[in-house]
């Protein structure tokens, strides 16, 4: 890292051609460590020739790298698997240290992100093709599976591993070649992997960093060398990178924000619906798209299951992710108080604030961003506060009279991300899975995250595109497909016949 800022603090570098590529724009962001509330480093932000050299080497790179043997390939990602196991403890610090979530929570997003590398491995088994013999007579089809070229993944600040790892190691074992534009938030993640590529074998610009803002992410949404997109990051700017995209040309897939529900029926146990709800509500802080934000309590049951969610609350600590403690400080100050601004705004439309974390008091540094977690109950369903993602440590109760009233409210949204229900009435729940309009559920699950082997994604203004990541679509994601027709002629072929072929 270079020193060149004005205050002096290192500058996270872009990773071009298999090596640092120290900032030529001048122009650089503060990255804090939330939990002692200052600028530990900067990062650069490219301006328009540092994106023409990064895509220029991805560019370059590609002949070599989608004509490797699928065997070396994953050779290579085999290393990165192995590399990644041994060392993740290095990578989950740099999270906890820019993030601010606790370091255990890191190692989790890590081990996510290490399951889709392991899916990849299985490339030689993801790229096979199909094939038809005798389609017609003396005819035979088939199809293959291709790389794309140069494929550009932008990612949000809350897992600065996990969701480039949803798509990279895919997209790499398909042939493809990555520029990878992450959250400036938090930077430090994405050069540390390229580092770990590198170590692993793989050939230089397959695999780029190039940070930056908008300016960055408009180059690669534009740039003719780019042609495939997968983002990841709030619905307003999903929205915008979908629809650039696509009027370049280009593939994309854009998941964007959430708001998870969490049906709560009266014959559900209480008590591990309560620990449900705290560890998605607030494991994070908050700052998950599959965080769970509002329990939708099917009556009677909201006073008791308020009471249990408050007395786990009471036992909750906060503080620096590096030391024990269950939850950290929220990303940045900006984010923290606008994280903060919506306890407020329920509190004007009619909440009731059962559990307030504002002024929290921390053993940590007091500069640190830190809000506590945040029970409100009786939120309207047309305050701001339960129609806009929080995307903190705010859990919302909306008490409703019966499942039908659930469901239609979590199917009114705009989002569809994740959703939940806790019964322990079999029909109810697969009732709830048929009927509900969100893209990823859970019985008796309060986070349905996929494993690597399915698909990730959401429904609505949770996702822009038709294609989820990982899994079997993430693989057709990053290839294109070819059908072959054949035929091997002989004397009986012959003839002439302009009609339509038929079978
Ligand atoms: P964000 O939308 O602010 O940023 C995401 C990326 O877009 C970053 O790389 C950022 O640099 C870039 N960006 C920001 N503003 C831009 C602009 N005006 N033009 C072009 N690019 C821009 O999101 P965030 O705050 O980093 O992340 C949190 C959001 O991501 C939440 O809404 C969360 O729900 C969402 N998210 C969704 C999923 C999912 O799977 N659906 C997963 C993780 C996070």
């Amino acid at each position: 890292m270079t020193t060149d800022t004005p205050t002096n603090l290192p500058v996270v570098p872009h990773w071009i051609d298999g090596a640092e590529s120290p900032s030529s724009s001048g122009r650089t962001a503060p990255v804090y460590d939330p939990a002692l509330g200052v600028a530990t480093k900067h990062v650069a932000l490219a301006d328009q020739a540092e994106i023409e050299k990064a895509i220029a080497s991805a560019h370059a790179a590609f002949p070599a790298w989608r004509d490797m043997s699928l065997a070396k390939r994953q050779n290579i990602l085999f290393a990165f698997r192995e590399l990644l196991n041994e060392r993740k403890g290095e990578l989950a610090e740099i999270i906890t240290s820019e993030h601010g979530k606790v370091v255990s929570d890191a190692l989790g997003e890590i081990a996510r992100g290490q399951e889709v590398v392991e899916f990849a491995t299985g490339l030689a088994h993801h790229l096979k093709g199909e094939y038809s013999e005798q389609v017609s007579t003396g005819i035979d089809v088939y199809s293959t599976k291709q790389p794309l070229g140069v494929v550009g993944i932008i990612s949000p600040f809350n897992f600065p591993a996990m969701v480039p790892a949803w798509f990279f190691p895919i997209a790499i074992a398909a042939g493809n070649t990555v520029v990878l534009k992450p959250s400036e938030k938090d930077p430090s993640a994405a050069i540390w992997m390229a580092k770990l590529w590198k170590e692993a074998g793989l050939p230089d610009g397959v695999f780029t960093v190039l940070n930056g803002d908008k300016e960055a992410v408009d180059g690669l949404l534009t740039h003719p060398d780019v042609r495939a997109i997968s983002f990841v990051g709030s619905t307003p700017i999903a929205k915008y990178v979908y629809e650039t995209g696509t009027a370049h040309g280009k593939r994309v897939q854009a998941l964007g924000g959430a708001k998870n529900h969490m049906l709560v029926l009266p014959d559900a146990d209480l008590d591990l619906v309560a620990d449900s709800a705290i560890n998605a509500g607030f494991g994070s802080a908050g700052e998950r798209c599959m965080a769970i934000s509002v329990v939708v309590a099917v009556e009677p049951v909201a006073d008791d299951l308020i009471a249990k969610i408050g007395e786990r609350m009471a036992t909750l600590t906060v503080g620096d992710g590096r030391r024990s403690c269950d939850m950290g400080p929220l990303v940045t100050e900006v984010h923290r108080d606008k994280v903060a601004s919506y306890i407020g705004i329920a509190e004007e439309d009619g909440a009731t604030v059962v559990v307030d974390g504002r002024g929290i008091e921390v053993d940590g540094d007091p500069n640190g961003f830190w809000l506590g977690p945040t029970l409100l109950d009786n939120v309207p369903t047309t305050s701001r506060a339960y129609t806009e993602e929080i995307f903190g440590p705010v859990l919302s109760v909306v008490r409703v009279p019966s499942y039908e009233e659930g469901v239609a409210l979590i199917n009114g949204g705009a989002f569809g991300n994740g959703t939940a229900i806790f019964t322990n009435d079999g029909g109810a729940a697969r009732r709830f899975q048929n009927e509900v309009q969100v893209g990823m559920i859970g019985i008796n699950v309060p986070i349905p995250v996929p494993v690597a082997t399915f698909s990730f994604g959401g429904w609505k203004d949770s996702l822009f595109g038709d294609t989820k990541a990982h899994g079997a679509e993430g693989v057709k994601f990053f290839t294109q497909q070819k059908a072959i027709t054949s035929r091997w002629l002989d004397p009986s072929h012959g003839g002439i016949n302009l009609g339509f072929p038929q079978n």
